[in-house]
């Protein structure tokens, strides 16, 4: 099953450096969930042969424009190219207030049903919660109340050995092997081990941007499999990273290495960094496993 992020914009505060501003697309099972939108993001979306109209959540971090200047034109553009299905937009409540004036104000009525959830700021909280997957908040550390967001997939069945069955094992059978129990069937135990193998382990994805570095985070993303993390600065501009509420290339690392994720994945970088290579090298010596995001570019979460 598809679970990928695809980085639509990894600059932060302007674009810069052919960097467009903060968004992504998190994509499990074809369904498509927009974290942030950036100044630029619906030409993004296109630019990189994604589908609005798969889009079925928006997650709004914050309300630092770089965040979320996109999203009227974007709704506005969904509304126009005929969207009738439903979106959910999970967002500091503020933003109600500001799409309401903007929507009022140039006389835009959306054509589909925006169902408006308020995040809360303080306290990590389930916000979606479906068959497969759930995504949660993470409380950041930022100039204005900020969340990341943390996708975690569901305990998944185990796999049936079909060719071990007997072909004609009655259904209620079936599921109890996947959910692991034993069965009687014609006089013969049917053990869960010999029968079925068990369920590919369970992928995760943790969106943290933007945030100050902030320990009491690692608790939350102990093992994902991948993790995000802002990294506007690199070492050497730690006490401007500390002022402006960011983190440094390192101390995103010494996240990942203290949380013991698989794979990390620096962005949100400020314009003054042209080449990416120091931040990458510093974030390397600490954890290994780092990639620098790229506009474009789609990592597998494994
Ligand atoms: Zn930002
Ligand atoms: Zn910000």
């Amino acid at each position: 099953m598809v679970f990928n992020v695809t980085i639509l914009g990894c600059s932060s505060a302007t674009p810069g450096w052919g960097r467009g501003l903060p968004a992504q697309v998190v994509n499990y099972n074809e369904q498509l969930y927009l974290i942030d939108c950036g100044e630029g993001t619906q030409m993004q979306i296109q630019k990189f042969h994604l589908k609005a109209n798969r889009i079925r959540y928006i997650l709004i971090s914050h309300l630092h424009g770089d965040h979320y200047w996109g999203l009227p034109g974007l709704l506005s553009s969904m509304s126009l190219q005929g969207r009738t299905q439903p979106l959910d937009l999970y967002a500091p409540r503020e933003l109600a207030e500001i799409l309401t004036v903007q929507f009022r104000c140039t006389g835009i009525v959306l054509q589909f049903p925006l169902h408006f959830h308020a995040l809360n700021m303080e306290q990590p909280t389930v916000i979606i919660d479906n068959e497969q997957l759930s995504v949660s908040t993470l409380p950041l550390v930022h100039g204005l109340p900020t969340v990341g967001f943390l996708f975690r997939e569901k305990e998944k069945p185990r796999n049936l050995i079909k060719e071990r069955l007997p072909s004609d094992l009655p259904f209620e059978h079936l599921k109890a092997l996947k959910r692991g129990e034993n069965v009687s069937w014609q006089g013969k135990l049917l053990t869960a081990s010999d029968y079925t193998r068990p369920p590919k382990p369970l992928r995760s994805y943790a969106y943290c941007s933007d945030t100050r570095y902030h320990e009491p985070l690692i608790d939350h993303i102990k093992q994902v499999s991948l993790l995000y993390h802002e990294a506007t600065f690199a070492e050497d501009m730690a006490a401007r990273a500390y002022q402006t509420f960011h983190a440094t290339a390192k101390q995103a690392a010494t996240i990942a290495l203290k949380a013991e994720v698989k794979q990390l994945v620096l962005g949100h970088f400020s314009v003054r960094y042209r080449e990416l290579a120091p931040l990458l090298n510093e974030a390397r010596a600490i954890f290994a496993n780092t990639a620098a995001a790229t506009d474009g570019a789609t990592f597998q979460i494994a």
